[in-house]
């Protein structure tokens, strides 16, 4: 294992330029590169992370995404939530969104992405292979019907902290994984086999404490090299060939754009 220690004020120009080609070389190396991300990959994006310092813990209940808090008051849900849901629709792809989707468009390579986000961002970047383990803030499911709806049906209640509701007189729940709930099955099993297939997993932006998203690398072929980028460590340090003690913006778009030649 390599750590390139970014947030180390006596890290050098000359270890950083190692650092963003010892990245490159994999990229260019691996016919198959899958990325799993999390939170940490929107922050730059003006998302707050759950488990930072400034983090949404620090300030929304740690009980937010609870099931059984849902269905027992939807509407104190809605009323938490309004600014967390308005914070991510006006958030745009940041650089490292954007890198990953031109290593598809420009790289000439089969790229994944599965992504503990809620925030659709990955797919607006360009990435064309996303799987959304944890659902997606823009549908959301009727508990009493089933009936579904898209954001722009629902955007104005949710924008208001208002609880929106269906013709039927049910409430609509956001189509996002609340803790509790069983992960949306079509995406967790293409989250697994993009695992099975990949030639080079990146680790981007997550803490790796939620489970079973967190345990997903242990899917892949017991040669397959693991790429970490993330500020602060995680368990799985230990176990990669590359470990970036980095913001993913100051890391992939300058590797990306080596591995493409177009630095
Ligand atoms: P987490 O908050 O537990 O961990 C985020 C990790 O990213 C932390 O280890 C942090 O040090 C690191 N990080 C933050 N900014 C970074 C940056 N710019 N560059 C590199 N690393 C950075 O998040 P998680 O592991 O994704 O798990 C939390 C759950 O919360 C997930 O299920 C996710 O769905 C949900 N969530 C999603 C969003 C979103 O969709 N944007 C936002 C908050 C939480």
């Amino acid at each position: 294992m390599k750590t390139y220690r970014f947030d180390d004020p006596a890290f050098t120009l000359e270890e950083r330029e190692e650092a963003i080609r010892a990245l490159a070389e994999r990229f260019r190396a691996a016919s198959t590169i899958v990325f799993l991300t999390g939170a940490g990959a929107s922050t730059e994006s003006g998302i707050p992370d759950f488990r930072s310092p400034t983090g949404i813990y620090a300030t929304a209940s740690a009980s937010l995404f609870e099931i059984d808090r849902f269905y027992e008051d939807p509407e104190a849900f809605y009323r938490e939530y309004a600014p967390f849901y308005r914070k991510m629709r006006e958030a745009k792809p940041n650089a490292g969104h954007k890198a990953i989707a031109d290593l598809e468009r420009r790289g000439g390579k089969r790229v994944e992405v599965v992504t503990q986000n809620i925030d659709g961002l990955h797919a607006r970047a360009g990435s064309s292979a996303t799987w959304e383990v944890h659902g997606t803030i823009r549908t959301a499911t009727c508990v009493a019907c089933g009936r579904r709806r898209e954001e722009s049906e629902f955007s104005a209640d949710v924008m208001s902290g208002r609880a929106p509701r269906c013709e039927c007189g049910g409430v609509f729940k956001p189509d996002v994984t609340f803790f509790g709930e069983e992960l949306p099955a079509q995406a967790f099993a293409g989250a697994q086999r993009a695992m099975w297939e990949a030639k080079l997993l990146v680790i981007a932006g997550t803490s790796l404490q939620v489970y079973p998203a967190a345990g997903l690398p242990r899917e892949c072929d017991a040669g397959t090299p693991f790429v970490i980028i993330n500020a602060t460590p995680t368990d799985l340090d230990f176990q990669s060939s590359l470990v970036y003690r980095a913001k993913i913006g100051e890391v992939l778009p300058a590797a990306v754009s080596a591995a493409l030649g177009v630095e």
